[in-house]
């Protein structure tokens, strides 16, 4: 079994802008960040799609303190999105002050603009591209 999608090509295109999903030939669901499987029926039967990269926050955390080795500009602020094709993805949100980010936050409809390379540290295998979204 390989992977259809590969982690290395799903970041390589979201750094030129490109959000990459795997699309199920067998049950239609969308599937990312890539996973070997379908995330709802196990299939491998995927081909590869691009994603508009709207949808909804579920849930944020503001950072305060970085994850020991990462190189951040604290605080900052991360969201859960419920993008608009079903799959829930983490991203930076930019355009929210972080140490006011509230509740409110919580269903506002957001779409990605760009990447944002996120630095490794002492617990990941290095950097990789994040999803940087912005409300609209
Ligand atoms: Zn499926």
């Amino acid at each position: 079994m390989e992977y259809k999608l590969t982690f290395k090509e799903y970041n390589e295109a979201m750094k030129t802008g490109k959000l990459l999903g795997l699309k199920c030939k067998d049950c239609g669901s969308i599937t990312a960040p890539p996973k070997m499987v379908c995330r709802k029926c196990g299939s491998e039967n995927l081909e590869i799609i691009q994603l508009k990269g709207t949808g909804q926050i579920t849930t944020f955390s503001t950072i305060n303190v970085a994850a020991e080795g990462r190189e951040a500009e604290c605080p900052y602020t991360i969201v859960m999105v419920k993008l608009e094709e079903g799959p829930w993805l983490l991203g930076n949100i930019t355009g929210v002050e972080p140490l006011k980010a509230s509740m409110d936050l919580v269903g506002k409809k957001v779409k990605m603009q760009q990447a944002t390379i996120f630095g490794g540290d002492k617990f990941s295998a290095g950097e990789s591209a994040r999803p940087l979204f912005a409300l609209v």
